[in-house]
């Protein structure tokens, strides 16, 4: 089987790849394997070294980069350089902080001496996904690889091409060999890698169709997973927000990388007072958006990443409007090449509808009206998923009362939900478990081992 690297701006093939031979695929495992038993001693300061050093080649080559995604799967250009250099703050952070995140931690005992410490696991497979074709890549081996555990990467098959320069940066800034590998498969063949004794952990990015297949392939062999999956999240629009500000971010935050992301906003409850207001303005948010050619510096929207998922997106809208979803704006199949969709605003929408209960990956916005603070809240809960959330409001203790009552991962309240390596990020229900950034994603992929000396 061959993997195809399409353009979704023009429909072109970029590239073809030939899957990853059985004989390949048995030499990365095993050079997976031999590097750990080498790099779980290498010093934090010389690891931090060449993590630094891939900062570096990160921010050198971050034209090339950008274009390389924004090739592969549409990404709007200015939205792509920032993601490189996302990356590149992400390695130098970890450079900086892992030591002593990972640092020994004594414990009063009984004991003449007792304490903590975390060692590396081994070969974790990181299966990831295309949206953030490099961010989803080094916010998992930024922290993995400080920890001395090793990397198999396979990434979603429509980007192969940032798959392999992934690969090159780890090797250019000098990191050993085995250390950080890309295979070129498809999903199929995944199951095995999971099953293989050198792999000793998996962590996916992705949908939860992909998330359960993987944690039922590993949890057969007992191994670790972490799972970072779908969302639906809820933006909370309470009756005293300022409507202006959360109009504007609202159309940011749905049309993020042209709608594809776990953590863009996806339905809009607003309560009732207000939604008139939050409607109007939000409606000429979305509309002054501009789509187009993702390499033209003043498009904010490109096209979706493959034209299947496009059309399936298609099909959820139009799903929604037959069980009486309203068509504000967009909603339409674009005529011409590419992948296309436009930004898309439905109004009245609610349970039962495909854009309440399912992930709505692309720029389909879902307006929900909510009696009240507590209405709100109730339906920003009613969803299977809970990874992120927003809330709007000037009141600092209604924000953090309702804040307390979300279920999800994360609450950003008058502001945008976003990703920091400074901040744990994952979800909870079918958005996943398991979190990456911050110290706690440093921790998942270690053996936080008890020492006890009388
Ligand atoms: P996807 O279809 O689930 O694919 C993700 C990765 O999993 C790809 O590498 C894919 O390989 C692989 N895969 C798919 N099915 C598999 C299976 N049955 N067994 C093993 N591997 C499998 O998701 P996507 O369309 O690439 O990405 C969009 C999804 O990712 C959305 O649901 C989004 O919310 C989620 N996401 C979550 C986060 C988060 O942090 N929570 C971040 C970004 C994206 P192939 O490409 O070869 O099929």
């Amino acid at each position: 089987m061959s993997l195809q690297s399409i353009n979704p701006t023009t429909g072109e093939v970029i590239e073809t790849f030939e899957e990853t031979s059985p004989h390949e695929l048995e030499r990365v495992r095993e050079g997976a394997h031999r590097a750990f038993l080498e790099w779980r001693s290498v010093a934090f300061a010389t690891r931090g070294q060449m993590m630094r050093r891939a900062a570096a080649i990160l921010k050198a080559r971050k034209a090339d980069h950008a274009r390389a995604m924004t090739l592969e799967m549409g990404k709007p250009i200015g939205q792509a350089e920032a993601e490189v250099e996302k990356c590149a703050l992400t390695c130098e952070y970890y450079a900086e902080h892992a030591e002593a995140f990972l640092a020994e931690q004594p414990r009063e005992t009984e004991a003449a001496r007792s304490y903590v410490r975390f060692d590396p696991l081994g070969p974790v497979l990181a299966v990831m996904p295309w949206n953030f074709p490099f961010w989803q890549v080094f916010r998992f081996a930024a922290p993995a690889l400080m920890a001395g555990n090793v990397a198999v990467l396979k990434h979603a098959s429509n980007v192969s091409r940032c798959a392999l320069r992934i690969e090159e940066v780890f090797r250019d800034a000098g990191f050993p060999r085995g250390v950080f590998s890309a295979v070129l498969i498809g999903s199929p063949s995944v199951g095995k890698l999971v099953a293989d004794r050198r792999i000793v952990a998996v962590t996916l990015t992705g949908s939860d169709r992909a998330g359960s297949s993987i944690a039922e392939g590993a949890g057969r062999e007992l191994k670790k997973t972490v799972l970072e999956l779908g969302g639906s999240d809820p933006f909370i629009v309470l009756g005293d927000a300022d409507i202006h500000a959360a109009a504007g971010t609202a159309a940011d935050a749905r049309l993020i990388n042209s709608g594809q992301s776990c953590i863009a906003a996806k339905r809009f409850i607003v309560v009732e007072a207000v939604a008139d207001a939050f409607l109007e303005r939000f409606l000429e948010e979305l509309r002054s958006r501009r789509m187009g050619d993702p390499l033209d510096p003043q498009t904010q929207v490109g096209p979706q990443a493959r034209v299947d998922l496009r059309d399936s997106l298609h099909h959820q809208v139009l799903e929604s409007i037959e069980r009486g979803a309203q068509r504000l704006l967009g909603g339409e199949m674009p005529a011409g090449r590419g992948a296309f969709y436009p930004p898309t605003l439905l109004a009245a929408v609610d349970k039962g509808m495909p854009a309440f209960d399912e992930e709505t990956f692309g720029p389909v916005a879902a307006v929900i009206r909510a009696k009240d603070e507590a209405d709100a809240v109730r339906l920003a809960n009613d969803s299977v998923f809970g990874l992120g959330a927003s809330v709007w409001t000037q009141d600092r203790a209604r924000a953090e009362r309702v804040a307390a009552q979300i279920e999800a991962g994360c609450v950003f309240v008058n502001g945008m939900v976003k990703s920091d390596p400074r901040l744990p990020f994952g979800g909870i229900k079918r958005s996943g478990y398991g979190r990456e950034l911050s110290e706690y994603g440093l921790r998942e992929f270690v053996n936080i081992k008890s020492v006890w000396i009388v």
